[in-house]
């Protein structure tokens, strides 16, 4: 049980840094709008850093929970940015909850989802409509809480809540920036949503497509 959990994290950072690698023009051209463009190469450096820290975790027979806290410590150590220090608070905090030996994966993934939702806002202090990741994130853990307490399995809920992310990230277009380096040029990324909640929408499918194996 654990090992098969470590497994499927393992296989989802892999799937994060595959989508990061098709992505990192797109992002840093969203980036490039109002901010300073290198959202898509951070991302890309952090998920490649994070993911090559999971599979040595993994090879080395560690569980879930290591894995994800050692793809954290590479991802924000090695993307640099805003969005890598919120990466590396995201990652950390699900792992913390996941642990190594939980058999109780679906719960603790919510709970997990939840404390990432938590870490990120506590760091970065930004609110639903700050046009923001957080404005992802947020509609994510909500939906991936309720489906799952509707009674849907983690498949089924995650899929739901990987659309409500999507929905969510494009909706930002219409939103002005209130933090982080958009801020000053807000009036530049009207039309276009945020590129930290456009990349995690597309995160959040990724490991989608992994769950449902
Ligand atoms: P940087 O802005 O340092 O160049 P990135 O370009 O990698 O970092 O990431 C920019 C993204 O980070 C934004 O699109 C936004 O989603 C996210 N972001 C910036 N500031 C915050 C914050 N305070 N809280 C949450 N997310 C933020
Ligand atoms: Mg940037
Ligand atoms: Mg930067």
């Amino acid at each position: 049980e654990s090992r098969a959990a470590a497994v499927i994290i393992d296989a989802a950072l892999a799937a994060i840094q595959d989508t990061l690698d098709r992505s990192v023009d797109e992002l840093g051209r969203l980036d490039a709008i109002a901010g300073d463009g290198d959202h898509g190469i951070g991302m890309q450096r952090g998920a490649r850093a994070g993911r090559a820290a999971a599979a040595e975790a993994l090879a080395a027979g560690a569980g879930a929970g290591t894995l994800l806290i050692k793809a954290a410590d590479a991802w924000a150590d090695r993307a640099g940015g805003t969005s890598g220090a919120l990466w590396g608070v995201a990652l950390r905090a699900l792992g913390e909850r996941l642990g190594d030996a939980d058999p109780a994966f679906s719960a603790a993934v919510v709970e997990g989802v939840a404390a990432a939702r938590d870490g990120v806002i506590n760091y970065g202090k930004a609110e639903v409509g700050d046009k923001t990741m957080v404005d992802a994130l947020v509609p994510f853990a909500d939906t991936l809480a309720a489906a799952l307490g509707e009674g849907a399995d983690l498949v089924e809920a995650w899929r739901r809540a990987a659309d409500s992310a999507t929905k969510a990230a494009a909706a930002t277009s219409d939103l002005l920036p209130r933090k982080g380096r958009a801020r000053p040029h807000a009036e530049k990324s009207l039309g276009t949503p945020d590129p930290g909640a456009h990349s995690f929408a597309l995160i959040v499918v990724a490991v989608g497509d992994v769950l449902d194996g």
